[in-house]
């Protein structure tokens, strides 16, 4: 099988892992930088270039897709979804989880567990907003952020008014949200494939830090989930529209909350926490999809 993993960088860990797995199973695995890659979109056969190739015998897509370059990078995969050609996950999946506002929407629309959150969009209406969280502490967020940056705790009311601010007066989108104590730090990342959780950890915020990202100084160690637990992370990927996701959960005193659903979650930690062969997990995903959908035409939006 001839299979593209679209990265921008074939030496991050997490695109040498699924090449590497690839190739065990003996794929014929190429990486292939999405922003390299251009269409052509109005002939009757539709295709992808790159490099001076025409890319028409890849039989499946795995997307690395980063937050910053989603605009091209779903184009790209939705090109391959024109062509017939299976993708792990859909571009109009990935457009959905780059929105942290419009991913909660379609969350807290299916019942699942979410910290409050409130939105808005005039500083006018900043005292609403954080009466809605029920006052300091709460966390506020950049609404186009990734690993940690642009989550913000404030301790007080004014801390928050004045950040909440700042944010406005650069056009930034902002959501606030009840800061979940009890969390004490920690967090959990599930990896759901197809329906299933397929390894979990738990990461740990450094000392004096509430954020749990590993770029963050966060440590990760191999956790057992709750029933309940994982029953959240899989609706939270189905909810999405993700066969592929790493999804982020708070332990609260009402249960698990959801913090976010990841379509290009880095497998680097993950891995080495649970001791799970996710990259492979991933290349038998694509094996058993493409046997399957043999054929079917995926559909596109
Ligand atoms: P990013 O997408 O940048 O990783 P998240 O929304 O996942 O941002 O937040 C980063 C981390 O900060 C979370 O993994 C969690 O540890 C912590 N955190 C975020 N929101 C809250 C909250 N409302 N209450 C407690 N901790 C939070």
């Amino acid at each position: 099988m001839n299979i593209a993993i679209l990265s921008r960088n074939p030496k991050l860990h997490s695109t040498m892992r699924l090449k590497e797995a690839g190739e065990q199973r003996g794929h014929n695995t190429i990486v292939v930088d999405y922003l390299r890659c251009y269409m052509d979109i109005a002939a009757h056969k539709p295709k992808l270039i790159y490099q001076g190739r025409a890319l028409d015998d890849i039989d499946a897509v795995i997307p690395r897709i980063g937050w910053s370059q989603a605009f091209y990078g779903s184009a790209v995969v939705r090109q391959f979804e024109v062509m017939g050609v299976l993708t792990v996950n859909q571009s109009i999946a990935i457009t959905r989880t780059r929105d942290k506002l419009r991913s909660l929407q379609l969350l807290s629309r299916k019942g699942l567990g979410l910290p409050v959150t409130g939105f808005a969009h005039s500083t006018k209406d900043i005292d609403g907003l954080l009466q809605i969280v029920g006052g300091a502490p709460l966390v506020i967020k950049l609404l186009e952020g990734a690993q940690g940056i642009g989550v913000i705790l404030a301790e007080t009311l004014n801390a928050a008014q004045a950040v909440i601010e700042a944010f406005r007066g650069l056009d930034a989108n902002i959501l606030v949200q009840e800061y979940i104590q009890e969390a004490a730090g920690a967090d959990l990342r599930c990896l759901v494939i197809d329906g299933k959780v397929v390894a979990a950890i738990k990461r740990q915020a450094a000392p004096g830090e509430f954020r749990a990202n590993l770029h963050r100084g966060g440590t990760a160690e191999k956790v057992r989930l709750s029933p309940d637990e994982r029953s959240c992370a899989v609706r939270a990927a189905k909810a999405m529209g993700l066969a592929i996701c790493g999804v982020d959960l708070i332990r609260s005193n009402r249960g698990p909350l959801i913090m976010e659903v990841n379509s290009t979650p880095g497998l680097e930690g993950l891995e080495y926490a649970s001791g799970v062969d996710v990259a492979g997990k991933i290349i038998e995903y694509v094996e058993r999809k493409v046997d399957s959908s043999h054929g079917a035409t995926p559909t596109i939006e």
